[in-house]
């Protein structure tokens, strides 16, 4: 006999859907344990780069009860931004999770929606939302909560859907039942790792952050490596590459949020962005996550793809 559904999961599940979210999971809010080695190995590996921050608040990194005391469980939810109209051929290259308004307020603004009408269902709850802001291995738990496995170019895919997803968590004192994990479909692919540019990923499932042109482009606060000057590939805020080629994403279908959508800036050319002036910048992106780089980073990473 089939076990009944537990009344709040489901509810959790059709508010996720109004919502706009492609799904929800829940996992056991606990310390990852399995994880400590190998996070601890990736920063000994100096993978992180600049990022000192990723060096802070380990123990919380890695136990969200200590993040959230009194935390009895992790709801995993994902978000499409697969943009319907991408750039301009011939234009320096943004990678499609920044083309719209920055997602760290929209997924907020829809979760603590999300949460304030679960509590009309469960009473008061006590939890936090967190949209990649805090140290919290959202990947990790996604893959706890059933929503899909860690690909070889280590972002979470999901069967039937592929990765352009935001992963957004809410670490809170409800108790439910958990999802069981998926089995890993990555097989014995290895696009990803055979047209990464600049051999970032250095292993399955493992990428040295310190050469990903994500890093470079947006977190690197020093002026980006001559060494690399070959292998941007057209790249100025993030990359795709490894998402692109990977074949679970030819079922990416475009997101239906507004608030996800490009600007005029999605029809600009190599020229428009040669000639970006600050005031350009403040007027296309004010809402965007792609102000996180800054005008003069965007600036230095389009002088360094174009050719001497
Ligand atoms: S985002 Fe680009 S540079 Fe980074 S691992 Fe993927 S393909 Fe390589
Ligand atoms: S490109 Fe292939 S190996 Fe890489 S994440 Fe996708 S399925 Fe896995």
């Amino acid at each position: 006999m089939l076990a009944a559904k537990d009344p709040i999961k489901t509810t959790l599940q059709s508010l996720a859907e109004k919502h706009g979210f492609l799904a929800v999971g829940v996992a056991k809010a606990r310390k990852l344990s399995e994880e400590e080695d190998s996070l601890k190995q990736w920063l000994a590996n100096d993978f992180h780069g600049s990022m000192a921050y990723m060096e802070n608040h380990l123990e919380k990194r890695l136990d969200p009860t200590l993040l959230v005391p009194g935390a009895k469980s992790v709801l995993c939810f994902l978000y499409n931004y697969y943009p319907e109209k991408t750039q301009h051929p011939a234009a320096p290259k943004v990678a499609k999770y920044a083309y719209g308004e920055d997602y760290h307020r929209v997924i907020k603004d829809k979760l603590h929606n999300l949460m304030a009408e679960l509590q009309q269902h469960v009473g008061q709850t006590s939890g936090r939302v967190f949209v990649d802001s805090a140290p919290v291995m959202e990947r990790q738990w996604a893959v706890l909560s059933g929503l899909g496995w860690i690909g070889k170019n280590s972002l979470l895919l999901r069967k039937g859907f592929g990765s352009f997803f935001f992963i957004a968590t809410v670490i809170c004192d409800l108790e439910l039942p958990v999802d069981s994990p998926v089995t890993d479909h990555c097989g014995s692919c290895t696009a990803c790792i055979d047209a990464c540019p600049t051999d970032a990923i250095v292993q399955d499932g493992v990428v040295d952050a310190s050469r990903c042109i994500s890093y470079l482009t947006i977190e690197r606060k020093e002026p980006i490596p001559g060494h690399f000057k070959d292998n941007m590939e057209g790249w100025i805020f993030g990359c795709d590459i490894c998402q692109d080629v990977c074949p679970w994403n030819r079922f990416s279908e475009p997101a239906q949020e507004p608030r996800f959508q490009a600007g005029e800036w999605i029809d600009w050319d190599a020229e428009d962005w040669k000639n970006l002036t600050q005031q350009d910048f403040e007027a296309q992106f004010a809402k965007a996550a792609i102000t996180r780089a800054g005008f003069e980073k965007i600036k230095q990473s389009t002088g360094f793809i174009q050719p001497d």
